[in-house]
Order: structure tokens, then sequence, then C-alpha cells
């Protein structure tokens, strides 16, 4: 069998399904090739991790486009939790139908491809892909104009001969505070998740002897263990020892072993409240947060995304921190999974990202001019991937390649050569498939929302939820930020209506018996997710919070301040303070 097709998407995790989805919608006649036999990659029902990006960590950001609208259809069609929610077979519903809608897209399920077949006429071209239909015992063959590998291992690219890194660069090649002195080929492991639930009554666990013991807590060190429900992300296997790829078998069957250690560990070594909790899943597709990076005409580094750079070709963007495990993962048991877990502040602060631009040039192969690149395989160095591999920011990616993917096919050009002259128009078309660019501006002039004026029919003064009522949240993220203290210093970044800041009233909440000395300092920012307020520091002060309870507390200013611009407030540590 054998199909013809302008573009054809590999790989149908977040990226390559937004990918896909976008292309078709924009008239593109797709294939959407997936090896396994739902879609979601590492958020589907098989590997059940939860999404995340630039939402997690930065006010004011979200993933909009295709991703949000997925999000919406699962909460009206979904009635697990957000916090699990997004791992269950509904959730792999969701994106089949969004899928299933789109009358220019072909999906091929429980398909691997297996084989790249290259131009006959130009080498250098990819010509079509060979793939295997599980189950019919079928080989199809794909020929297309445009593919995007959103494999996740850049299988198709690797094919192709197309260059591409795998470890980590050495600290001198991109100036990178995180990397190691010296390359290696160390990556990030692959994870097993489990879930577990409380049947009402004691329920006994008998492990098979072929796990490791782990019959202490120190056997677990750094690796809390306290909410069992969606499993952990720490237990994690990859290089050292294994490859990611070579080793795959193996990693699975010692993630499994780990698995049931840990879960030996939880149910029969220590008080861990788990009499009733039984395992009602375990995860046996492991998955992978690194393997191959595919070079393309840039790379983005550390301080791309520490610095958030403004690529005058932003598509896409990020803004989870620079999440870089530690090398060996739960083998590695005298360390921490990952340096600044949990709540190391000193290591928190040099991971920090803020909201960073993907330009157009990381998505597309430099040697294979018909190939693009979505998802965590894109063209970034180690330590960038600690923070572009999230879903979230992969998701925005995938819709930005199969943007790009139309525009290639409406005007006969090879992605390179989008860039520079189509940028802008590829940009406007992002936005306007409701997608984000940071401080890009939609200058569509028949956008009718330019012009609209918001108005409020009634105000309500700000208020924060305290004591019991503030730990009544959903999303155990959103649980742990309420209750999160002043071990770490905390700020706030806010817009100014007036030219003045008299004051500024913080709501404090003391555990401690005596009076507590707070130092509180006032910076500006360049713009909303300048976290470190670049303008510098403006005042600091010194406060005294009340021992015992909640109270409200002064911070004078007096100062004159520039009106349509973003301040920092910022507590500084103190313990026992929340
Ligand atoms: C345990 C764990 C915890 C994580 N925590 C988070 C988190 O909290 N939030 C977050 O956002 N991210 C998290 N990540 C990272 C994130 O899941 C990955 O970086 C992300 O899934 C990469 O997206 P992708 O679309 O590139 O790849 P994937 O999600 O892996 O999708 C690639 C798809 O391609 C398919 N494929 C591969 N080869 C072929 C082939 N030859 N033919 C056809 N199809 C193929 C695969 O089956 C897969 O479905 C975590 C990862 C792990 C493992």
């Amino acid at each position: 069998m054998s199909e013809q097709y302008d573009l054809i998407v590999v790989g149908g995790g977040l990226a390559g399904t937004c990918a896909a989805v976008a292309a078709a919608r924009l008239g593109c006649r797709v294939a959407l090739v997936q090896n396994r036999p739902v879609l979601g990659g590492n958020s589907s029902s098989e590997i059940r991790v939860p999404i995340g990006g630039a939402c997690d960590f930065n006010p004011w950001a979200r993933e909009t486009g295709l991703l949000e609208e997925f999000f919406l259809e699962d909460r009206f069609q979904n009635t697990a939790r957000i916090w699990t929610g997004h791992g269950s077979s509904t959730w792999d519903y969701i994106l089949y139908k969004a899928v299933a809608n789109e009358k220019n897209l072909d999906l091929y399920l429980d398909t691997p491809a297996q084989k790249v077949l290259m131009s006959e006429i130009n080498p250098k071209f990819i010509d079509s892909i060979v793939c295997y239909e599980n189950g019919s015992e079928k080989e199809i063959i794909l020929k297309g104009r445009l593919f995007i590998d959103a494999t996740g291992d850049g299988v198709i690219a690797y094919q192709t001969g197309a260059e591409f890194r795998m470890g980590r660069e050495a600290r001198s090649e991109f100036e990178e505070s995180l990397a190691p002195e010296k390359a290696d080929s160390y990556t990030q492991g692959s994870s097993l998740l489990f879930h577990a639930k409380d049947v009402g009554f004691p329920v006994p666990f008998s492990p098979p002897e072929w796990i490791p013991q782990l019959s202490s807590d120190e056997d677990l060190a750094f690796r809390t263990h306290h909410d069992v429900e969606a499993g952990y992300w720490w237990i994690e296997i990859g290089n050292p020892p294994y490859h990611t790829i070579a080793d795959h078998a193996n990693i699975r069957k010692e993630l499994v072993k780990m698995v049931l250690a840990v879960w030996d560990h939880i149910k029969n070594h220590g008080d861990h409240q788990a009499d009733r909790l039984v395992l009602d899943w375990i995860g046996m597709v492991p998955g992978k947060r690194e393997s191959r990076r595919i070079m393309g005409d840039y790379i983005m580094k550390e301080k791309d995304v520490t610095y958030g750079s403004l690529f005058d070709d932003r598509v896409a963007y990020g803004g989870w921190f620079v999440d870089i495990h530690t090398p060996g993962g739960i083998l590695a048991k005298d360390l921490p999974p990952e340096p600044s877990f949990p709540g190391k502040s000193e290591e928190i602060g040099k991971r920090q990202a803020t909201v960073y631009s993907i330009p157009f040039r990381s998505l597309y192969s430099k040697d294979i001019p018909n190939l693009m690149m979505a998802g965590r395989d894109i063209s970034v160095t180690h330590v960038a991937l600690g923070t572009t591999r999230l879903m979230g920011t992969c998701s925005t990616i995938g819709q930005a390649a199969g943007t790009a993917a139309y525009l290639c096919t409406k005007y006969s050009l090879q992605p390179r050569e989008l860039y520079p002259e189509k940028i802008h128009e590829l940009q406007q078309l992002l936005l306007k498939q409701d997608g984000f660019i940071p401080q890009l501006k939609n200058g569509d002039p028949k956008d009718l929302a330019q012009d609209a004026q918001i108005t409020a029919s009634s105000s309500a003064k700000l208020q924060f939820l305290q004591g019991e009522l503030a730990t009544e949240y959903d999303h155990p993220r959103q649980r742990m930020i309420s209750m999160t203290g002043l071990e770490v210093e905390r700020a706030l970044i806010f817009p100014i209506t007036s030219g003045r800041i008299d004051s500024i009233d913080l709501s404090i909440e003391s555990h401690l018996s005596e009076p507590a000395e707070i130092e509180v300092t006032l910076k500006k920012a360049k713009h909303i997710w300048d976290y470190n307020g670049s303008e510098g520091i403006l005042k600091k002060q010194k406060v005294i919070a009340p021992p015992n309870g909640v109270s409200w507390v002064k911070v004078p200013i007096n100062l004159s301040v520039d009106l349509k611009s973003f301040y920092i407030i910022t507590a500084h540590s103190q313990t026992g303070i929340f």
C-alpha cells in the first residue's frame, strides 16, 4: 500500500499531534504515524506524565493554541482530577477525537515508521517512509513532500544521516554554567510511573524475590515519597549506565524492579500510612526524557532560556526551570535526583528560566532540506533541553512546525527558505490560531479584538485564602505553593497604576513565638517576566512580623514610580514565616 502527502508527521506525542492538526486545519494533506495504539506520547494513559510548561512557573503564562483547546475539551469530558486526569484514557480519546475530526488528516496508529527512503533524484531529500502496521501485518509506504520528526528519539532524522547530538556538551562550548567541565555521553533517564488507590481496608503486598531491597528511608535519601497517588518521577534510570535508546528493554526491566522495590518500601518498611493502598496501575512503557537532539541552523543554549532571548524568528516558547536530573537517576542513590530537589534555594536560583522564545531555525534539520523536528528532539543543547522538553512547550513547538509546513506547501518552499522573508507571516498565522509568542503583537488590522475595550460591571477587593481554606486546592502543585514558607525568598511582580507607592501591606503568617525581622526589597522590572528585576533595587526595608498567627504588616516605601511599569517586592528568607 502506498500514499502521497504534503506532510508526514512521525510520532504522535503532543508535539506530533499538534503539528499534524495545525497543518491539516490549514489545508495540507497530512499523515500522522504513531507506533503505539494511543496518541499523546508521555502524556498518554500508557505513561501518564502530567503536562507542564511555562504556565507552571510563570504567572500570566499559559500554553494557548491547540493544547489549550485540548485541555478545555478534556475538562469538559474528563471527570478525573486535573493532576491525574491528563493521564487517563479519556485524555487519549480527546486527542484521538481531535485528530479524527480533521478531514485532511490520515492517522496511522500502531504503525511504527521503520525505514526512510531518500530521493533518487536528490539524495539529500527524504522521499518516503516505510511503516509496518501491527495487527494487520501490512507494509505501508508513505511518500511526502515534507516530514516532521516528532518521535522524541529523532528516529527519522537519524536514518537520514542528519547531524545530531546525544549527551552533555562541555561547559566551554556554549558558556553554560550548568554544563559539566568536559563533554560526555550522559543523558537524563527514563521512568515508569505507577498509580495507587485506597480500597478502604488493609491489603498486604508480597514482593517478588527479584527486586532490590530498600529497607530503610536512607535507601531513598532525598526522594520524598509521601504522596503516592501518581508515582514518582525520580524512579529514573538512564545513562550512566544505560544508553536510553540501545538499552531501552533493559531499562524497562530495571525500572519495573525499582517501582516494585519502592512500593515494597512504602508498604512493608516503616510507617507510610499505606496499609489500605493497592497498586492499581504500573507503567510498562518507559517514558523517555532525553536522547538524540537534531541539529538545526541554530542551537538553543542555556543563556537563551535563562535570559529569555527574543529571537526575530521566534515561533514558540517555554518557561519551565532548567530541570536537569542527576546522572544515574535512582542508581545514584547518595545524590538528590535533581540538584535543587527538594527545595534547595541556592540551586533553584541557578536553574530559573524566564519565559523564553524558541526560534524557527531550531525546528528544521540543517542537513536534510525537507525535514523538520518537533518536541524534545529539536536543536538545543543538553542544558537547554532541561526546559524545552516540557510537553506544554513541545506542543507550542509542534503547532509552529505544522503551521510552517503549511506555508512551505503554500509557497513551494523548503523550511529553511521561510527564514527570514516568511517568518512574519508564520508568526501572525500562529497568533491567529490562538498561539502566543513572547512580546509579539497581533498585527492583523481586520481583528476586531485590536480595538476592543474591556470594562468590568463590578469589582472586588483582592483577598487571600487563609488557614484551612488555603489548602483546599485540587492540584498538588497549587497546594504546595499555598503552603510554602519563607525558608527561601519569595517575590511578587505587580503593575502600577498610579505614580506613587506609599506603602505595601503584606499578609504574613508566623509560626514563631517571638517577633521576627523580615527584610523586604522593591525592584523595578523590565517586563512581566523579568523576575530578577534587572532595573535594580529601589528600596530596602526591615519589618517586624508579629508572633503566633496571621497579621498584615505595612512596608513603608514612599517613592514616586513610573506609570505603566512593573515592580517586584521580595520578602527575604526567614524560617517559621509563611
Ligand atoms: C517520568 C517523566 C516525568 C516527566 N515530567 C514532566 C512533567 O511533569 N511535565 C512535562 O511537561 N514533561 C515532563 N516530562 C518530559 C516530557 O514527557 C517529554 O520531554 C515529552 O514527552 C517529549 O515530547 P515529544 O512529543 O517530543 O515525545 P513523546 O512524548 O515521547 O512522543 C513521541 C511519540 O513518538 C512515537 N514514536 C517513536 N518512534 C516512532 C516511530 N518509529 N514510528 C512512529 N512513532 C514513533 C512514540 O511512541 C511517542 O508516542 C517527563 C518525562 C518523564 C519520562
